[in-house]
């Protein structure tokens, strides 16, 4: 700290922070007896990562003054903008030409000498290109440093020169895995062959959807593209991540081409661009191939008019415009500010979509199924039928409507059922908002009820139902709705 010219005083108080500070560690839920910190700072301390911030930059100022130092040579492609090391927290990178070795290795000495920090040996390697086998030998054996080989994670990203083979990206795989197996409980197993990365992601991301396992299913309702749309679209609004995966590297094309002042944009301006215009220049085929990648994205930018201005990111911003202007749909509005349960309101999404399991569908996929409504008794089961027509169905609205004080209304066929649906539901006012949320909800009752009537051999009363319904809807009701709601006697 004297050497980077804090004043003495304040030297003084840091040293008071760190000498007189005593320790007591929790055993068995007790805290010890306390003792003093006689060997300085411990991990954990509140002042560590002030401290080390200010060391670090003792040592990132002492191999700066590297460059200026006689028999020290750059590494490959670090001299037009001065790079002799990177470094992130406790995460320290040296670059330097094989004969300059000696010179940041003392510089760690030096580094050692005046801060008492040192680099752990196990911990660290050194990292060869372009040098003989011999050569590197060599090395290793005079600094006691093991070699290392890439990729190397470097702030937790693998660090490789070349396009990352799917064994390389094994890992980030086996991670989503353990995600999804957590959510499941269900022990980690590996199934399918893995193609491409994005694709094996999303296919584990699809059978969670759809069977709620961590193995790779084809079972599905619906198609994966278009739940992938926006809600607005008519889909569930996830992710599609190859699509994400173009707008992420259009947006670092979009920081090379706008933003100087990052290292990274520096460095690639300094040695592949060279005063050109990014925007027409022939991709350099030696870059590596990331670089190669976000020059290629150039293509999409101009396309694109992005907002610097409004809060969204621009990798949002580049996403949206890929998945373009697709046609609306009206039954949006149930989706929207919808306070229903999640699992409610799937079941909605596939109910308006007239994808679900019923009977009549069962059968047309040439299923041997009964096709009797459980509900009723009395007719063929189908969407339409189910949720509409059916006179157990009938008695539930009926009781729901009469309680958020709706006029009854029967339709004669389904077109003119949902126009009335739809009307409901269309606006901001929490009287709307009550109707969607009740809407959702009593779907996923009736659909519960079908299913345990059939898997399960047990039934319960419309009346019961809808008061269910009610009971859910009173506790989901957001501080719009809940004035309302609260004015709605069951
Ligand atoms: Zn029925």
């Amino acid at each position: 700290m004297a050497e980077l010219g804090f004043p003495n005083r304040f030297q003084q108080w840091v040293l008071a922070c760190v000498k007189t500070v005593s320790y007591s560690i929790i055993i068995n839920g007790e805290p010890s007896e306390p003792f003093p910190a006689a060997k300085g700072l411990r991990q954990g301390d509140p002042m560590c990562p002030f401290l080390f911030a200010i060391a670090m930059e003792y040592l990132s100022r002492c191999l700066n003054g590297l460059k200026k130092e006689r028999g020290f040579k750059y590494h490959l492609r670090c001299s037009k903008i001065g790079i002799t090391h990177l470094s992130f927290a406790d995460d320290l990178l040296l670059l330097g030409d094989v004969t300059s070795i000696t010179h940041l290795l003392q510089c760690l000495n030096h580094f050692y000498g005046a801060s008492g920090l040192r680099a752990n040996q196990e911990k660290s390697s050194i990292f060869f290109g372009g040098v003989t086998h011999l050569a590197s030998e060599e090395i290793v054996h005079k600094f006691g440093y093991p070699s290392g080989e890439l990729p190397v994670k470097y702030l937790g990203v693998p660090l490789s020169t070349k396009k990352m083979s799917i064994a390389q990206w094994q890992p980030l795989i086996e991670k989503m895995v353990a995600r999804i197996s957590l959510w499941t409980g269900k022990k980690l197993s590996y199934a399918g062959r893995i193609y491409k990365v994005p694709k094996t992601i999303e296919a584990y991301c699809r059978s969670y959807v759809w069977s709620g396992e961590n193995v790779i299913t084809r079972r599905s309702l619906a198609a994966w593209d278009k739940i992938c749309t926006p809600k607005s679209a008519g889909g569930l609004n996830i992710i599609n991540l190859k699509v994400w995966n173009i707008a992420a590297s259009t947006k670092n094309y979009w920081n090379l081409a706008n933003k100087g002042d990052k290292m990274w944009i520096k460095w690639i301006h300094a040695y592949y661009i060279k005063g050109r215009q990014i925007s027409d220049m022939p991709i350099p085929q030696q870059a590596s191939w990331l670089v190669r990648k976000v020059v290629e994205a150039r293509s999409l930018v101009e396309a694109i008019q992005i907002q610097t201005k409004n809060n969204r990111s621009i990798i949002r911003q580049i996403y949206y415009k890929l998945v373009g202007q697709l046609p609306r749909m009206d039954w949006k509005v149930f989706m929207f500010g919808n306070d229903a349960r999640a699992k409610a309101k799937f079941t909605m999404w596939l109910y308006i979509q007239d994808r679900m399991m019923t009977s009549d569908r069962l059968a047309r996929w040439g299923m041997q199924v009964d096709t009797k409504c459980v509900l009723c008794q009395s007719c063929d089961e189908s969407r339409n039928h189910m949720f509409v027509e059916c006179e157990f169905a009938r008695s539930m609205w009926k009781r729901l409507l009469k309680w958020i004080q709706r006029r009854t209304f029967w339709a004669t066929s389904w077109d003119q059922h949902w126009k009335w649906e739809i009307e409901n539901a269309k606006g901001k006012s929490s009287r709307a908002s009550v109707f969607k949320m009740v809407y959702a909800e009593a779907i996923h009752t009736i659909w519960n009820e079908r299913n345990l009537r059939i898997f399960e051999k047990q039934s319960r009363e419309a009346e019961e139902l809808a008061r269910n319904v009610a009971c859910v809807c009173n506790v989901r009701a957001t501080t719009q709705t809940r004035i309302l709601m609260q004015q709605l006697r069951f």
